[in-house]
């Protein structure tokens, strides 16, 4: 099914975002992760690729593990690294797998690596997935703190319509810890004309790479609650998974308060986590969504 009919049909959409195994690993060593997260039924899934010249090339074979799990996959796809033909064959090899949603992305610069000749920013290939007739739903990423490339947010939001405008059906947003910092981005959309559906991302800081390495990359601010609970936990990983979860949740439950049209939840692979946070949100789903209880 095409996301954009799961925000016709739903007031909150609840996704998950996992990753492919490293090249060199079996490609079945995520596969006992997609069963589990697919038994918590989620609207969808999406399935990050790797930046760089061969980035994409596992995105696919994940995408369809979880399409045979009974879940829709959405699959990303970049482009800063890419020719016109090497982004037709990873289209091609989509298609051919039956997968009907693609995340559009440029990627970050990895130092060394040549740009594309023929993709500068994300907007253009949705251009070029749009004029070459596929039909893909197309989903695109945005910044509630704007992006780090951007000098300000307002500019950034200028790109994000023309992105939107290009062929985008709904956005995706990058973890952040602060609601607030959603809420007024979510206004400055509305006031921008963008008018398709945003996913919040929530990022449930639950180990200490999560802190040190992912919140960096992110350039997410750091709210003094989150502080204070990296300070004390940091070397209990117990608590601090704990302590992740529950704000995570706390998060979640907010957003969904205030009306977000969907959650969309960066588990890194982890099951457990992804099932606690599940389950103190899918009541307050199933209630929103109109879905009846099971008893
Ligand atoms: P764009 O939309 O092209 O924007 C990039 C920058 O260019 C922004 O600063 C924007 O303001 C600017 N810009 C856009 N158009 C113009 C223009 N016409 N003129 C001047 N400036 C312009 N990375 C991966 O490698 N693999 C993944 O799987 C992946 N998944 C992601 C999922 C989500 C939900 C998010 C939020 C990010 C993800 N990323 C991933 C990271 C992403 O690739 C980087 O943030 C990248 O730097 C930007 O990609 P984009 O598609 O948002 O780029």
């Amino acid at each position: 099914m095409k996301i954009s009919r799961l925000f016709q049909q739903k007031k909150a959409v609840y996704s998950f975002e996992i990753f492919p195994p490293k090249p060199t690993a079996d490609l079945n060593a995520v596969r006992g992760a997609i069963e589990a997260l697919s038994a918590l039924a989620p609207d969808y899934i999406s399935v990050t690729c790797s930046a760089g010249g061969s980035g994409n090339s596992r995105t696919p074979e994940i995408a369809q593990m979880v399409k045979a799990c009974g879940v829709e996959p959405l699959a990303h796809l970049t482009c800063i690294n890419s020719d016109r033909a090497a982004i037709l064959d990873a289209l091609e090899k989509l298609r051919r797998l039956g997968i009907r949603n693609v995340l559009a992305l440029r990627g970050d610069r990895i130092p060394g690596a040549p740009d594309s000749p023929d993709f500068s920013y994300a907007a253009d290939l949705v251009r070029f997935i749009r004029g070459n007739g596929y039909d893909f739903d197309l989903a695109g990423a945005c910044y509630p703190e704007g992006h780090p490339d951007c000098p300000d947010l307002d500019t950034d939001i200028e790109h994000l319509k023309q992105k939107v405008d290009a062929g985008v059906t709904h956005l995706n947003s990058q973890l952040f810890f602060d609601n607030e910092d959603f809420f007024r981005f979510r206004d400055r959309l509305a006031k921008a004309g963008i008018d398709v559906p945003v996913q919040a991302g929530i990022m449930p800081l639950v180990k200490k790479s999560h802190v040190d390495r992912i919140v960096g990359l992110s350039g997410a601010k750091i709210p003094a609650k989150i502080s204070r609970m990296v300070a004390r936990f940091y070397d209990t990983p117990d608590a601090l998974q704990e302590a992740g979860i529950a704000y995570a949740v706390d998060q979640a439950i907010d957003l969904l308060s205030a009306g977000v049209q969907g959650v969309h939840l960066y588990v890194m692979n982890n099951p457990y986590v992804a099932r606690r946070i599940t389950e103190s949100v899918s009541p307050i789903l199933r209630e929103l969504n109109g879905v009846p209880h099971a008893d």
